[in-house]
């Protein structure tokens, strides 16, 4: 097993990549706390590229909240160990100052109507600092020549929608790949934040997972949706806090009218579902249709 080269600087990480000069280099921009929803994301790019980078980076600009900022995991040793045993080739993982070389952005780029919608409802200014470093990054990491693809995981399924957005508006050189949601046996998405849950707790947020389940069933046989079942599962949950449980249009993420009526389901939707959990602030989603 090898171990990944680790870039400290934008400078290292250039010439890490033009010392390798690879035909085609895929990125996965993290912010550690690695675990096997990563690692998957990681083993993707190391199957489809030459290079494989990733970078580890907790981004202030996209926390809301202060102590969420602060809780967040930082491992840096342990995500070396998980990066090595998926093949990554360079761990790009900066300081702040580093990434922000001129000082906070003043130059903002803006989510729009879609990034206020969901996780930006509850989470006002997430999304806008979340492209602001995924629109950083993806210059730090572009390989200039050759193939160039990034890699973001469908659990995040509204950063994704933005992402895609965001690489066709301001035509980025860069193609996009979303990977599958990994989740542990009884079926909660891996998150770093889970490592914050406890035992209880974990538990207890298996229920986005089985609403999920209950809807999408529903949808695969055509069946009326009547997401109010699911969202009436959270109510027998003391330990949840349900924030929304919706089904929307996989590309504009705009609520779907039969979400509310009892019309069979036809066509594609895309179940999410956002909920509290203890401290912890947990989501999911599935796609349907077809
Ligand atoms: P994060 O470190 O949470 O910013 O996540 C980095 C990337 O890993 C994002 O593209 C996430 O969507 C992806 N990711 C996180 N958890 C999972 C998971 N359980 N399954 C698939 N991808 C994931």
């Amino acid at each position: 097993m090898k171990t990944p080269k680790i870039c400290k600087t934008r400078a290292e990480l250039k010439a890490a990549i033009a010392e390798a000069n690879p035909e085609s280099l895929g990125f996965v921009p993290t912010m550690g706390a690695l675990h096997e929803g990563h690692g998957s994301l990681f083993s993707v790019a190391r199957e489809e590229n030459e290079l494989v980078v990733i970078s580890i980076f907790v981004n202030e600009l996209q926390f809301n909240d202060a102590g969420d900022y602060s809780r967040y995991p930082r491992q840096l040793d342990a995500d070396v160990q998980l990066a090595a045993q998926a093949g990554v080739d360079i761990i790009f993982a900066p300081a702040p100052v580093e990434v922000y070389q001129a000082g906070l952005p003043l130059i903002r780029l803006s989510s729009g109507r879609m990034g206020e919608l969901y996780e930006g409802a509850s989470r006002p200014g997430h999304f806008d600092g979340m492209l602001a470093v995924v629109a950083k990054l993806l210059h730090l990491a572009d390989p200039r020549q050759g193939q160039y693809r990034a890699y973001f995981g469908q659990k995040d399924a509204q950063q994704v929608v933005l992402i895609r957005r965001m690489v066709a508006d301001l035509d980025y050189p860069v193609q996009l790949r979303s990977v599958p949601i990994v989740r542990s046996e009884k079926g909660l998405a891996l998150s770093s934040r889970n490592a914050l849950l406890s035992a209880e707790e974990k538990e207890a947020a298996l229920v986005l997972h089985r609403a999920i389940s209950l809807i999408a069933d529903r949808a695969a046989r055509n069946e009326p949706l009547n997401v109010e079942d699911a969202v009436g599962m959270f109510q027998m949950e003391p330990l949840v806090e349900l924030d929304y449980f919706t089904v929307v249009d996989p590309n504009t993420l705009e609520e779907l009218a039969f979400n509310c009526q009892d019309t069979p389901f036809t066509g594609q939707g895309l179940i999410l579902v956002a909920a509290t959990v203890g401290k912890v602030r947990l989501i999911d989603n599935q796609p349907i249709g077809d």
